[in-house]
């Protein structure tokens, strides 16, 4: 038995202090090349675009998270996920759920294809899945639960009938970081993160993650990753570093405010609809029970007009009307225009992505505060809607 989470948040199990004088925050090593002792002798490092000890520390911390072999870094999570995909050539076939982040849908449709890479979208039940598996299908990528809508899928499901068919299961883990939910420990062959969101937590740094528990894919990606050029920075690499840090207490506290949200906004009539998978009502809810430690802070909720949906984001204050989760802030986004506004129109009415749909990152502020918030917002929204109706 390794230690707990939040102790693995704060300290490597095997951390080398020697060199760096007990520093207790890892350095930061701002350099792009080392300099080699002699012919054929080497630090250890040479050229920070393969490695830099920052980022290796960082990468370290993240497979230790994942419990996986090996994690790699990248500037971005789309620049994580750009690389994945230069593990497939052209006249390979992909199944991947119809909910996803809406940078990952535009990556599959408008690069991955162009590459000859085939793309199958469909809602990954294992039938759904089993049924659509064929000769040149190499992988299965999903996200659990999904965004926005906070479907749940059957992790361990899935890496059976991967495991069956000789396929990877990939699994982007962002929306409840290791925290809360371990893939590849139920069997997922490669994970991925968008450390911009929990990992780094402060809504201040981009970054991207590529976790595995397999030898051979790290080795693949390791020669990506050394090949074209996307790894993470060192500065930016100490900045999730730190983020890290405090991820157990922040994904605790933003869980625990996103409880009473949901709580209040179901109390609301204008609320027709609150999705989160922390509900037992939520279909999700026993698999999630299963297969993640905590239900996470993302909550969707529908409210009963379009323009009930733009008042709300014209009013807010302390929560702001931004992009991005995971961070401190409480943010709220607008799916229709925002995260998802290149998500073709048909496959956005399939998951249920309307006008009215609004969708929350629950921060680390005071619950009451953000409570407050709301029945401010609410209260000035109703106002507005009465007086454009007698005018
Ligand atoms: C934000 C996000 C990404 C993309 O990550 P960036 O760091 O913004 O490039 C991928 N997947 C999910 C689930 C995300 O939320």
């Amino acid at each position: 038995m390794g230690v707990d989470v939040l102790t693995k948040c704060i300290h490597l199990e095997k951390e080398s202090r020697e060199n760096f004088y007990g520093a207790v925050s890892f350095p930061i090593f701002q350099t792009a090349t080392f300099a080699h002792p002699s012919v054929g002798n080497s630090t250890g490092y040479d050229y920070s675009r393969l490695q830099n000890p920052t980022r290796e520390h960082l990468e370290k911390m993240v497979a230790a998270l994942e419990n996986g072999v090996d994690a790699l870094a990248f500037s971005s999570g789309m620049a994580a996920i750009t690389s994945l995909m230069e593990l497939f050539r052209p006249g390979d076939h992909l199944i991947a759920d119809t909910d996803l982040y809406g940078g990952t849908v535009r990556l599959f449709d408008n690069i991955s294809e162009k590459n000859g890479i085939e793309v199958t979208k469909i809602d990954c039940s294992p039938e759904n899945v089993r049924k659509c598996i064929k000769d040149n299908t190499k992988a299965i990528y999903i996200e659990t639960p999904t965004n926005p809508m906070m479907n749940v899928i059957d992790i361990t499901a899935l890496s059976e009938i991967a495991k069956s068919r000789g396929i990877w299961l990939i699994v982007d883990n962002t929306f409840l970081s290791p925290y809360f939910q371990n893939p590849l420990d139920l069997g997922a062959d490669i994970v991925v993160h968008s450390g911009t969101k929990y990992l780094g937590g402060h809504n201040d740094t981009l970054a991207g993650f590529l976790v595995t528990s397999d030898v051979s894919i790290s080795e693949k990606l390791r020669f990506i990753i050394k090949t074209t050029g996307a790894g993470l920075a060192p500065f930016d690499s100490w900045l999730i570093l730190r983020g890290i840090k405090t991820l157990g207490v922040r994904m605790e506290k933003a869980q625990e405010n996103a409880f009473e949200i949901v709580h209040w906004l179901k109390e609301q009539e204008e609320v027709l609809k609150v999705i989160y998978p922390g509900l037992e009502t939520h279909p999700g809810y026993e698999v999630m029970r299963k297969q993640s430690r905590g239900f996470g802070a993302m909550i969707t909720f529908e409210v009963t007009s379009k323009e009930f949906a733009l008042g709300i984001l014209k009013n807010v204050r302390l929560i702001q009307f931004a992009e991005s989760l995971g961070g401190v802030e409480t943010l709220i986004t607008y799916p229709v225009t925002q995260t998802h506004a290149d998500v073709p129109k048909k496959l956005l009415d399939k998951n249920g992505i309307n006008e009215r749909v609004l969708r929350l990152s629950v921060g680390i502020e005071a619950g009451r505060d953000l409570i407050a918030e709301f029945e401010r917002v609410f209260e000035k929204v109703r106002e507005e809607l009465l007086d454009r109706e007698e005018s």
